[in-house]
């Protein structure tokens, strides 16, 4: 069968960095960094105090090896992180960069410590009664089990008792085998904490539109860029993500209500629920004996994405906002020391009230204004150029938006609300990129003419709108190399001011594909398999829909039940219509074939394209009826492509 699930988890990037060539800053960036300097508070340096707080040791080898080969983290990656700004990087972000980049093993209080600095998250480890409590285990197996080698030879040796998963992010769970023994695990002696709904949100969020998620991730987080200082700064809530190998294990027991209280190997936690806040499942945890808070990932210091550039469902910043301000409530008074699942943590009560009030704050203008703005009959573009912050949300650091933006959120609370359409009836049915930059390029007088606007506008440090004209030009003709580097050009710029990490990822992977082309797919994400077995049968169903191509189906129509018995599961897929339906049937129920095997051995076929044929001779698994039928309905389905083109149209 097809590989259907080819890349369904988006961050498993094997491609090796690329080095980029481009022109100098221009002379528009140093004035910029000037007006940058002059507005914020560079001479606040208590970040910079939390974040080193409490250093126990780092690693003394930088490289933590890829099981199997390579390289999964390299500490030494940002080492160039080291006095001032360059022409080529936004100061604020430089900062941003700088703490993120100090990494290494902290004491956070009595019982607690993190180690930061591994991988895009951070990993806690609390000292229970008898072992450790292991909060959020970050993305891959060899960066979580690096982690825990530290902590166990700087700390002393602890077995694994408990893993907590604050939500339903890889970054907090895929490390998860790199800390648990197999063993213990085995044995029912590792408990394993989670949200409600932490399961199924974990392998949904990237199985139905996953691969076009991959494929933007990468230009998100920057994949291909070089570390350095025209290159890859940050991931603006973490450096950047770990290349190893994901696992999921499911959790033992569940949070579904706030208030709710466990003792875990000794400790007491209270819990905040918070689903639909940064994740779909996600929850807050207090320590009330010790007076510590964790926020998981919902007060990150950085203004945080309300809709994720890679694409996701969008999230709603009233909440958000609504739960920061229950947090304080129940807690705020109760806390002396707060930690998150990136970045550094707070300390003393004050710091910590302050810090939730004002980031509960940006949400809430970000929310509110957005609105108010909208029913005033701006669109999204507007109001993304005219919202700001006010200087005194703006100052603190935390509230900056390295990861997302007012400009991008502001997008996302108008589209939260009012949808794509932005009521002008032009934008009913507009005429496809590619066909409209050719006629834009017409009009204005042809190929050299815009090009020399736009070389125009790129002297005069108007880098957006020689992008705009660029983009009519590369859109319109994707083979002039001309306008590509020209264009690369204007992007670099545009990367290098910005202060949003992801936004000069996404500006400088433009610039690189513009110069280099678009990578080839990087092939299955194998190591997720974990990932693929928790996904519910119906999900599967789904997927498979989501591929079926109407042209290869014409209009042929087939039925085929699959049974699934160690799981106790039949299912009947049908074709008709050229559409693909799967709904649970009875023993009755007819088909064209029946095909009976362990859901594993279908999942593999599915996910490596390994041919269920083979497995029949095998006696692996069974059919009746008519065999063709399901090789009819394999036939019909679109392999995902993982290297679709992004800054230029498909010819
Ligand atoms: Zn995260």
């Amino acid at each position: 069968m097809k590989k259907l699930l080819t890349g369904i988890v988006g961050l498993a990037f094997l491609l090796g960095p690329i080095v980029q060539a481009a022109e100098p800053p221009s002379a528009t960036t140093p004035a910029r960094r000037k007006a940058t300097r002059a507005a914020l508070p560079f001479d606040d340096t208590r970040d910079f105090e939390f974040a080193r707080r409490g250093f126990v040791g780092t690693r003394t080898d930088p490289v933590i090896p890829r099981d199997g080969g390579g390289v999964a983290w390299n500490l030494s990656d940002y080492d160039f992180l080291k006095g001032e700004a360059p022409d080529s990087v936004n100061p604020s972000l430089w900062r941003q960069a700088q703490l993120l980049s100090i990494h290494g093993l902290f004491q956070v209080s009595e019982r607690i410590w993190q180690v930061r600095g591994f991988d895009l998250a951070n990993i806690t480890f609390v000292a229970g009664d008898s072992g450790w409590i292991v909060i959020d285990p970050l993305t891959t197996v060899e960066t979580a089990r690096a982690a825990l080698e530290l902590a166990n030879e700087r700390l002393g040796p602890r077995p694994v008792v408990a893993v907590i998963y604050t939500h339903s992010h890889v970054d907090h769970f895929g490390g998860a085998r790199g800390v648990v023994d197999a063993a213990l695990l085995e044995a029912g002696k590792v408990r394993i904490i989670a949200p409600h709904g932490f399961l199924e949100e974990a392998v949904s969020e990237n199985v139905i539109a996953g691969v076009a998620m991959s494929r933007r991730a990468n230009f998100q987080f920057g994949q291909r860029l070089s570390p350095g200082p025209e290159g890859r700064i940050s991931s603006g809530i973490g450096q950047a993500v770990a290349n190893g190998a994901i696992s999921l294990i499911a959790p033992t027991e569940t949070i579904d209500k706030t208030g709710q209280v466990l003792t875990v190997d000794g400790v007491r936690m209270a819990f905040q629920y918070t689903p639909g806040t940064e994740a779909p499942a996600e929850m807050n945890i207090h320590f009330p004996d010790w007076r510590v808070l964790c926020m998981a990932e919902n007060a990150n210091p950085t203004m945080h994405n309300v809709l994720t550039p890679r694409g996701a469902l969008v999230r709603d910043a009233k909440v958000w906002a609504d739960y920061l301000t229950e947090a304080l409530v129940l807690f705020g008074d109760q806390t002396d020391v707060m930690f998150t699942s990136h970045g550094w943590p707070r300390f003393g009560g004050p710091v910590v009230r302050d810090y939730l009030a004002s980031h509960r704050d940006a949400y809430k203008y970000l929310h509110d204004q957005t609105v108010r703005l909208l029913t005033q009959g701006y669109v999204g573009a507007e109001i993304a150029a005219r919202i700001e912050l006010p200087p005194v949300l703006a100052r603190q650091w935390y509230n900056r938006g390295y990861y997302g933006s007012m400009a991008f959120n502001s997008r996302a609370v108008y589209q939260r609300y009012m949808g794509w359409y932005d009521a002008n009836p032009v934008n009913l049915a507009p005429i496809p990129p590619a066909q409209a930059a050719s006629r834009y390029v017409k009009a204005m007088g042809g190929r050299d003419k815009v090009l020399a606007l736009a070389a125009e506008a790129h002297a005069a440090g108007d880098y957006p709108w020689a992008a705009t004209l660029l983009n009519h030009l590369v859109l319109a003709d994707p083979s002039d190399t001309a306008a590509r580097e020209q264009l690369a050009r204007a992007y670099d710029q545009m990367g290098w001011q910005d202060e949003s990490a992801i936004g000069r990822n996404m500006y400088l992977t433009g610039a690189q594909e513009l110069r280099q082309g678009a990578p080839k797919a990087s092939g299955p994400a194998t190591a997720s398999l974990d990932m693929v077995r928790s996904l519910p049968t119906p999900m599967i169903f789904d997927l498979m829909a989501v591929r079926l191509d109407p042209a290869k189906v014409g209009d042929a129509e087939v039925s085929v039940i699959f049974v699934f018995p160690e799981r106790n599961e039949r299912y009947r897929v049908q074709v008709r219509n050229r559409v693909l339906t799967a709904l649970p049937v009875d023993e009755a129920a007819k088909a064209d074939a029946t095909f009976t095997l362990p859901r594993d051995l279908f999942l593999q076929s599915l996910f490596t394209g390994k041919p269920l044929a083979g497995e029949v001779m095998a006696g692996r698994a069974k059919v009746s009826g008519d065999v063709g039928a399901l090789q009819r309905l394999t036939g019909w389905f679109d392999a995902p492509k993982g290297d679709f083109p992004i800054v230029w149209r498909p010819q």
